[in-house]
């Protein structure tokens, strides 16, 4: 087979989260040489999940929606050939995936729009018509969600100018309640944009998502990583821990290969880099990408950090909820604060796993800003815990006494921003909002041949929008045709 630039031989990936390692799997799928390159010890990226005191610590994976047989999600996993690996437990037995709680009122998010529907218009009777037209809407973007047209029309046709306009807006023009307003406002938090920013498509795309069906990991999020990680290996990939890549190398426009941190290099035809494009532009040569793009990526404003803990409580004393919960605080109809809930079985006997996490901007953390993690003072241990402690004094709100609970971890933005090189601890890299949409679209075109993004930031953040950009990744290098004849022709 001839090497060229639309069928590449040797292919380096860089960052070995989902969506290094899903662009790898189709990849090596299709026979290409696929090497992915992971600078921390253990591959998985926000995927893994780490263990304290014996105890497993989820990390960027808590649910997942749309994972139910026949749903896309479920159909990218079977196409990747991941699914049987990977333990789930469908969420929303009792009616409930999660329930937000307000100051004056309680809204219960179930499966299915028409569940949905019936909840909004019994909590928002006044609103009526505009629940008619923000169904309409969702369905819409349910079925080109469930079609999986993402992937097979590359001009995106189902996308129409409104797509792009802000939600919140289009939800205040209509004039909804500030009730359904703060209801509306929770979903877009699950990709880091506020309702006010969120551009219709994004936020329709997330919200059915969940609503198609919710899951959660029956097993460690150690066990999904290491699911994609051995399923790599298993059609001919491979995977290099412990060495991050340093510098991009192009001869001619075109890339050559990488130089690692050990000062090893490797070489390739081409380079999928499944990390922060800003980390991108720093690994390569001053003069390889045009002033006007690198000044662009250098502009574009990411998502904020989070703040997470982890707490481990009595089983006898919790059970073990089937829902999540979010505490949720609204000033005149806009969401303006909220901490998310999960209490789940842990991996030890009797004892219950609650994770908290709320959105925390790494200014926060200013004063150590400059250190690494696990060398960070007491004060910064200090300062982490008595946020925490203020948490678990709000969470008593919702299941009573926590006494005789135990802090397990604390993660704060300097920590996600350490472990995946996120900037600035970013939880969902860049900022999907309608002032950025159309900075974002030239992010693709890097103009350095062989040069390609995946990963959060190539198309959406989340498990789904991860996994989708990488599977657009690889359309762009293999080409349509061959993608739609090799890849979806598999799994349509
Ligand atoms: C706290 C938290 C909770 C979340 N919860 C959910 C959830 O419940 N459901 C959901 O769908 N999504 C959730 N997300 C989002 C989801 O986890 C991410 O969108 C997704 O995992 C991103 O995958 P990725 O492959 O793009 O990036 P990452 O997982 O960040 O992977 C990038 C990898 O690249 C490596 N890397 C970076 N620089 C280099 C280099 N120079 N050389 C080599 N390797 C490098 C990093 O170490 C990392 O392993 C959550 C995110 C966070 C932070």
């Amino acid at each position: 087979m001839t090497q060229t630039m639309q069928d590449p031989k040797d292919i380096l990936i860089i960052g070995s989260g989902v969506g290094g390692l899903t662009a790898g799997i189709i990849l090596a799928k299709l026979n290409h040489r696929v090497t992915v390159v992971e600078k921390n010890r253990l591959a998985g990226g926000l995927m893994r999940s780490y263990t304290r005191d014996g105890i497993d610590c989820p990390v960027g994976v808590h649910y997942m929606g749309s994972l139910d047989r026949g749903q896309p999600l479920r159909r990218l996993w079977d196409y990747l050939g991941v699914t049987p690996l990977i333990p789930l437990e469908r969420m929303g037995s009792e009616g409930v995936i999660d329930r937000y709680i307000f100051d004056d009122f309680t809204f219960d998010l179930p499966e299915g729009i028409d569940a949905f529907e019936e909840n909004l218009r019994s909590s928002c009777p006044g609103d009526n018509s505009h629940i008619t037209s923000i169904i309409s809407d969702l369905r819409h973007t349910s079925h080109v969600l469930s079609s999986l047209d993402i992937l097979i029309s590359p001009a995106m046709t189902f996308l129409s100018p409104e797509s792009f306009t802000s939600m919140g807006e289009h939800l205040q023009r209509m004039g909804c309640s500030s009730r359904l307003l703060s209801v509306l406002g929770v979903p877009p938090t699950l990709i880091g944009v506020p309702l006010q920013e969120c551009p219709a498509f994004y936020y329709h795309m997330t919200l059915a998502s969940y609503l198609l069906s919710s899951w959660r990991l029956a097993c460690s999020s150690s066990q999904m990583a290491d699911a994609f990680v051995s399923h790599l290996a298993s059609v001919g990939g491979d995977v290099l821990t412990g060495d991050g890549a340093e510098k991009i190398l192009i001869e001619s426009g075109k890339v050559k290969g990488i130089v690692m941190e050990s000062g090893r290099t490797l070489k390739a035809g081409a380079i999928i880099a499944a990390i922060h494009p800003a980390t991108v532009a720093a690994m390569l040569p001053g003069d390889a990408l045009r002033a006007s793009y690198a000044e662009r990526i250098s502009q574009l404003e990411n998502t904020k950090g989070l703040f997470g803990v982890n707490l481990a409580i009595d089983a006898g004393a919790h059970a073990a909820l089937p829902y999540n919960i979010y505490q949720l605080y609204s000033e005149d109809g806009v969401l303006s604060r909220g901490i998310f809930h999960q209490l789940r079985r842990s991996t030890q006997a009797g004892i219950n796993l609650l994770s908290m996490i709320t959105t925390s901007s790494i200014e926060e953390w200013n004063e150590w800003i400059r250190t690494p993690s696990g060398q960070r003072d007491q004060d910064y241990m200090d300062a982490k815990e008595d946020k925490a402690r203020r948490f678990i004094g709000e969470a008593t709100k919702l299941f009573g006494s926590l006494t005789g609970a135990k802090i397990v971890d604390i993660y704060t933005p300097l920590t996600i921003r350490d472990w995946v090189h996120s900037p600035d601890g970013s939880a969902y890299g860049i900022l999907r909002s309608t002032r950025q949409v159309m900075k974002t679209a030239f992010l693709k075109r890097t103009l350095i041949e062989g040069l390609f993004l995946a990963g959060q930031n190539n198309l959406a953040p989340g498990i789904m929008g991860t996994m989708l950009g990488s599977f657009q990744t690889v359309r762009n290098i293999i080409g349509h045709e061959r993608f739609s004849r090799e890849v979806i022709g598999d799994f349509l």
